[in-house]
């Protein structure tokens, strides 16, 4: 075994690789970009070495930074992690190059896998069966609409070079399907510099279900069972459990010998995983799952597969890495239990996912029996728009599915994150969904029950008023400690309040989620209570104070109290139901309205493409545009007045 690793990547990975690692005895070097220089991961290494600026193209996708800072600090080898280079071939040939052991299968593999349509192409000839559809050469949008309609509607159009969901397109009908690849197209060079896209049929309630594969350089190629990740949002994995809900041995056996058939076919080493789709409609068939591509890394939800196996995976990478046989045969791969991951995100469920950038005011999560976290975060950590808002996993393991399906979503219910908004409630919420737990899924589910996950609209009262009795007794030991003694005893006991009985009551603006409300404040000689809208204070949420505001999670929710800072509010309330502003950092793809324009609410006013996706921002009212603040191509910050519209009356 190598003596040092250098790890290629940040967050919780970096975390995860880092801990295995040690245990094993080696040097541990991290890398950090400048938007990460205070990081856990940097923190948890041996040694660390700055690689450039806070753009992931200046830094952790710099190749030849990162092998310059591996040669600096003398690395013997290279971890990638998974995202960044974990699937760039060019990435593990320089580091061969430089003498470097690239923990990762050989560059002609990653390269054999790397585009769906030649993937497939070469799971075709060895007999591993593929979705029926066009993943040919051609590109022109005449023949690929012919080749839809013989393939039959529905289609999906995917990018060739894609990976995480991105620029996929669903049509459902012939005449939608040129206005679909244009976006396919568009959102592919975008995200992967390759407008290519093949067409495949659209399997009707997919299954998504994938096998861990492991191969060494002796010849040995084993599979570590199955994942189900078919709880999905735009075509990502939200929730992933092992075993697959329904999964049979004989079907488990048909798809392990897939799995490693492919594999075996493009020369693998280490660690992989082979993704196949499966007609849900059809109940779980040994005859009837199709390959969709192989990851050529270490999967995020590899923890599953941990826990109900016994195994490290990132240890195994390591020992094959360095030229050792694989420690087991395939007949003594366990299978013990149930384990699911959620993946906890920096993310506002209630306001279409939109990643929640921002400084970490707290983050707690339980421990138990049964429960793994993989954190990249801590408290005062910084999300930053530079990166995938993924705060952790949260890893349940149990004797049965129930069992680990209990723990996550009582674990989920119990995290705090305070500051930027998380998914924990919506995660929570899904993992105690009826059809879910009932096995009844596919990847449809999260779109089909979202209303039931997401909070209602509107605001948590309850949660509002604890949070404002917080910030209210905050205000009052202030005003104690600055009191000169003599004067009255309570912030309130002045003109503003009533008396009644010895009790004072008075009503005070507050603002919840930035928005302005009312707080009903019962003053008497046993404190304070608040009530909002009726509501008095929960009992079951937790409370953080943070620098001008408090943070009230609940239920894994959070609801930010603060109080209304007058002079601005004033300027605000005017103007602010028609100014359309920017949701996140972002460049402007199109503007679809000018200046004196009369607009109906609801209609697309501009496009803008953030984190490689494209948002279409709305009318808020029906109006006329009176301003267009933007042109297309112009790069905005979040918050950036974009449009404003001028009421009609
Ligand atoms: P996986 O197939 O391992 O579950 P996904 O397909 O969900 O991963 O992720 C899409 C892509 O984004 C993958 O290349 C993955 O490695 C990358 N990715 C996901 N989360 C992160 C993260 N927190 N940091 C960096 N890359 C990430
Ligand atoms: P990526 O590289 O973005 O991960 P995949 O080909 O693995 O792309 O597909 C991602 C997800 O999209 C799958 O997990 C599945 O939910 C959905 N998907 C892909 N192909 C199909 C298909 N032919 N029919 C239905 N859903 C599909
Ligand atoms: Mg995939």
């Amino acid at each position: 075994m190598f003596s040092s690793v250098l790890i290629a990547n940040r967050g919780e990975i970096a975390c995860r690789i880092a801990r295995t690692a040690r245990r094993l005895g080696l040097r541990v070097i991290a890398v950090y970009s400048d938007a990460d220089a205070r990081s856990l991961h940097v923190r948890m290494a041996d040694e660390a070495m700055a690689i450039g600026p806070a753009p992931a193209a200046e830094s952790y996708l710099a190749i030849d930074r990162l092998i310059a800072a591996a040669k600096r600090t003398r690395a013997e080898a290279i971890h990638p992690g998974y995202g960044f280079l974990a699937e760039n071939a060019d990435f593990a040939q320089a580091c061969r190059e430089a003498g470097l052991v690239f923990v990762g299968p050989p560059p002609a593999a990653i390269r054999a896998m790397g585009l769906k349509d030649r993937a497939k192409a070469l799971m075709e000839k060895i007999g591993v069966p593929v979705v029926p559809g066009y993943h040919g050469e051609r590109q022109e949008a005449n023949f690929l609409r012919q080749k839809a309609y013989e393939i039959g509607y529905p289609v999906l159009i995917k990018p060739v070079a894609g990976g995480g969901g991105k620029g996929m397109r669903v049509v459902e009908r012939h005449a939608d399907f040129d206005l679909a690849l244009e976006a396919a197209q568009r959102e592919a060079r975008a995200a992967f510099g390759d407008a290519r896209v093949l067409i495949e049929k659209y399997v009707s309630r997919p299954r998504h279900i994938e096998m861990q594969i492991f191969a060494d350089r002796h010849g040995n190629v084993l599979h570590l069972n199955e994942r189900d990740c078919s709880l999905q949002r735009r075509h990502q994995k939200v929730i992933e459990e092992a075993p697959a809900p329904g999964m049979s041995a004989d079907l488990r056996a048909a798809m392990g010998e897939a799995a490693v058939a492919a594999a075996r076919a493009v020369g693998y080493e280490g660690a992989g995983t082979v993704e196949f789709i499966l007609d849900g409609a059809r109940g779980l068939n040994a005859d009837a799952f199709w390959f969709l591509e192989m990851n050529t890394r270490l999967q995020v939800e590899h923890p599953v597969t941990e826990a109900v196996t016994g195994l490290d995976l990132v240890e195994w990478q390591l020992r094959v890495a360095a030229g050792e046989k694989l420690p087991l045969a395939q007949h003594e791969i366990a299978l013990r239990g149930h384990a699911v991951e959620a993946r906890l995100y920096a993310e506002d469920p209630e306001r279409g996912f939109l990643p929640s950038t921002g400084r970490i005011v707290a983050l707690a999560f339980p421990q138990g029996e049964g429960l793994r976290v993989d954190a990249g975060v801590e408290t005062g950590s910084e999300v930053s728009r530079f990166y995938d808002p993924m705060l952790a996993k949260v890893i349940a393991h149990g004797a049965t599915r129930e069992e680990a399906l209990d723990r996550l979503a009582a674990a989920l219910e119990a995290t705090v994150v305070a500051g930027p908004r998380s998914n924990a409630g919506f995660l929570a919420a899904l993992v105690r969904a009826p059809d879910f737990r009932a096995g009844a899924f596919d990847t449809g589910f999260i779109d089909a029950h979202l209303s039931e996950l997401i909070a209602p609209p509107g605001f948590d009262a309850a949660a509002a008023a604890a949070g404002a009795e917080r910030l209210f007794e905050q205000e009052q030991a202030r005003f104690l400690a600055r009191r000169p003694s003599g004067a009255p005893s309570s912030p309130w006991d002045a003109t503003d309040g009533f008396q009644l009985t010895g009790r004072r009551r008075l009503a005070k603006p507050i603002l919840v989620n930035g928005e302005r409300r009312l707080a009903e404040i019962e003053y008497s000689a046993r404190g304070l209570a608040v009530t909002v809208e009726g509501a008095t204070a929960a009992l079951d949420a937790a409370v953080v104070g943070g620098e001008d505001a408090v943070y009230v999670l609940r239920r894994g929710r959070q609801t930010k109290i603060s109080l209304p800072d007058p002079a601005r509010a004033e300027a605000e309330g005017a103007a602010r139901d028609g100014v359309v502003s920017a949701p996140m950092h972002g460049r402007v793809l199109a503007v679809l309205v000018g200046p004196g324009e009369a607009v109906r609410r609801g209609q697309r006013l501009a496009v803008i493409e953030a984190m490689k996706m494209e948002h279409t921002l709305v009318a808020p009212i029906d109006g006329t545009v009176a301003e267009v603040a933007v042109v297309p191509d112009a790069q905005v910050a979040e918050g950036a007045i974009l449009i404003v519209l001028a009421p009609r009356r």
